[in-house]
């Protein structure tokens, strides 16, 4: 079990993100979560870490740059944006895999699971790819992002997907991407 220092009152305490037994202050807060997952047995020893218990039990607030704490909370968010996105993919990615060679299985089962909810996602959206064509020449640009909301409308397993207008020589182009 992870060991953490509630940056509250310099408690030791069971779990990053479980209430303090102390002061019950639990981390919700992207920022507090991503303050305390840091401060805990994941990155540091317990000697360490009973330092730091002690220094924010004498008042401090936090020990490192204010970079490298953003960086680390971003790429906290991005983990969790990440892993919200897997958990409503997997009878997509279910589906994805039934039509697949055994070959090309042991491909995509040794990506990550993002990847995996990523590809899935993008090429159920190019069994629609054709309908956002037709809009395109019928009403240029206007008509494709109607058609592609339409899409998300009828086949929520789309979303997140996003369509981004382009430049093209020939006209109005579009490109759909996934966040
Ligand atoms: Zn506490």
């Amino acid at each position: 079990m992870t060991i953490a220092v509630c940056l509250k009152c310099g408690h030791m305490k069971f779990g990053a993100w479980t209430p303090c037994e102390k002061c019950m202050h639990q981390p919700e807060e992207l920022e507090d979560r991503a303050k305390h997952l840091i401060l805990s047995d994941h990155y540091y020893t317990h000697q360490d870490l009973e330092q730091y218990a002690q220094r924010v039990a004498q008042g401090e607030k936090w020990f490192f740059g204010e970079k490298e704490t953003r960086n680390f909370i971003n790429e906290l968010a991005k983990a969790e944006r990440q892993e919200a996105v897997v958990k409503e993919s997997w009878d997509l990615i279910k589906e994805y895999r039934q039509d697949m060679a055994e070959e090309e299985l042991a491909f995509f089962e040794g990506l990550p699971e993002y990847s995996q909810a990523v590809t899935a996602r993008l090429a159920l959206y190019q069994q629609y790819q054709t309908r956002l064509e037709t809009a395109n020449q019928l009403g240029g640009w206007a008509a494709t992002e109607a058609e592609f909301q339409k899409l998300l409308d009828e086949d929520p397993r789309l979303r997140p997907l996003q369509i981004h207008r382009i430049n093209k020589k020939d006209g109005d182009g579009w490109m759909v991407t996934h966040p």
